[in-house]
């Protein structure tokens, strides 16, 4: 069977996130999204784990679970993300690590041991004195199938690979390296990015949305397609670790341009230097890794060291040049969510107003889940349903025929959809995303 999973989301007990994150909303917009398996997410905040063992019932012998109001497809398996926090070479390191927990007897087993390092109930996402390989070395003596993936590994705060991480994979996790299941690529970088550095051709690559709403523009944006016998925990942590094109299908990816630590820069600055006076006006300073270095990663605004981002991080470390396919690499898409396509096409402000819900869901109603619409209903039928603009600009999406403007410093990059008269860079344009391509969905 065909899986589709996001296993990284956060529940309304961490901070920055939705007050809607209930298991309920999570449910019901999973299934509209087309996953069919999702992370629980913050497993440690007492809370969350309450509700999560009231309201989920497992698969019978899958160490999976669903939720026993609706009758959803959506599976779960249990995660959670913990930040390791340690001094290395007299600088405090930040590490974001998501955990795959089998059941809730281990969690049980867990928890007991990761109290000891940080209170779990400050934060769905808890903060540990603790070291990367600690944790990791921890994780896996208290139960071997729980698994554990370091998240969105090359954003410039809280990664093992960005701005304030590590040159390696290696100098951070040490000797427990070997017991990581995969790297999380995070919504800046796609697995192109990452296959110019040598050392992490080791690791599988999974993609996951790290959601903090469950809006369907929010919730699985990035995802895992896999393709397993039976759906079991087991089952699909062999998928990622084994990485076998005919069970790790894809990764569905949102283009690396659109997240949100793309290209180097400081967003909202507000100390603006006019003739000697410090004034207030806000200005974002958005730079492509080459202008940032000329200005040695100092912003021209504050004069403060800037937000490095994903792009120029990879260069950085990079020890391949751009373009190098390893042989056995996953493939992957780029898509953006249905209803921000939908927000640009209706020139509306917010991807979540009337107008566009409207539209998404006679979408969703016509062909079954968001994955369908975006990578396999042909125009003529989408044009049907939601007309002629739509239906051409999902198409455009699904091509790669669309340009961004990219993302920094914690700001969303943004589509820019393409007149006729640029056919020809579309062409170009084309031939540079020559990594990307579409496996068949059926
Ligand atoms: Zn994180
Ligand atoms: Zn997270």
């Amino acid at each position: 069977m065909m899986v589709y999973a996001d296993l990284h989301i956060h529940s309304l007990y961490s901070t920055g996130t939705s007050s809607k994150m209930t298991l309920e909303n999570i449910d019901r917009y999973g299934e509209m999204k087309g996953l069919n398996l999702i992370g629980t997410g913050d497993f440690t905040h007492p809370k969350w784990l309450r509700e999560l063992k009231e309201k989920l019932v497992e698969v019978e012998g899958t160490n999976l679970y669903r939720f026993k109001k609706r009758k959803s497809n959506v599976h779960y398996m249990i995660t959670g993300e913990i930040s390791t926090n340690f001094e290395y070479e007299n600088v405090i390191k930040r590490i974001h690590n998501l955990l795959l927990v089998p059941n809730f007897e281990v969690v049980d087993q867990l928890l007991d041991v990761l109290r000891e390092y940080g209170d779990l109930s400050l934060n769905g996402r808890p903060e540990l004195e603790i070291t990367a390989s600690e944790f990791v070395e921890i994780a896996k003596s208290t139960d071997q199938r729980v698994e554990i993936i370091p998240c969105h590994i090359w954003t410039s705060h809280f990664s093992v690979l960005g701005q304030k991480g590590f040159n390696s994979v290696r100098e951070c996790y040490e000797d427990q390296t070997k017991n990581l299941l995969a790297l999380e690529t995070g919504l800046s970088a796609d697995p192109k990015m990452c296959w110019r550095v040598k050392e992490l051709d080791q690791f599988p690559l999974v993609s996951n949305s790290d959601s903090h709403s469950p809006y369907p523009h929010r919730l699985g944006r990035e995802a895992n397609v896999l393709e397993v016998k039976e759906l079991t925990f087991g089952s699909v942590i062999e998928a990622i670790r084994k990485r076998r094109r005919e069970e790790f299908k894809m990764t569905i990816e949102v283009p690396p341009e659109y997240g949100k630590y793309h290209y180097t820069g400081h967003r909202k600055d507000r100390r603006y230097l006019i003739g000697g006076i410090w004034r207030t006006h806000e200005v974002d300073v958005c730079l492509h890794p080459k202008e940032a270095i000329k200005l040695n990663n100092i912003c021209p605004i504050c004069r403060k060291t800037m937000t490095i981002g994903v792009l120029q991080r990879v260069e950085e470390l990079a020890n391949r040049p751009e373009g190098y396919t390893p042989p056995n690499y996953i493939s992957f898409v780029h898509l953006i969510p249905l209803s921000e396509i939908l927000m640009y096409v209706e020139n509306t402000s917010s991807p979540v107003v009337k107008k566009i819900w409207e539209k998404y869901v006679s979408l969703i109603h016509s062909f079954g889940n968001e994955y369908n619409v975006m990578l396999n209903v042909p125009r003529e039928e989408l044009a049907k349903i939601a007309g002629p603009k739509v239906a051409e600009a999902i198409i455009k999406v699904r091509f790669g025929q669309v340009r961004y403007e990219p993302g920094f410093d914690g700001v969303y990059g943004k589509i820019i959809f393409k007149t006729e008269k640029d056919k020809q860079k579309d062409l170009h344009f084309k031939g540079l995303k020559g990594q990307t391509k579409l496996t068949d969905f059926s």
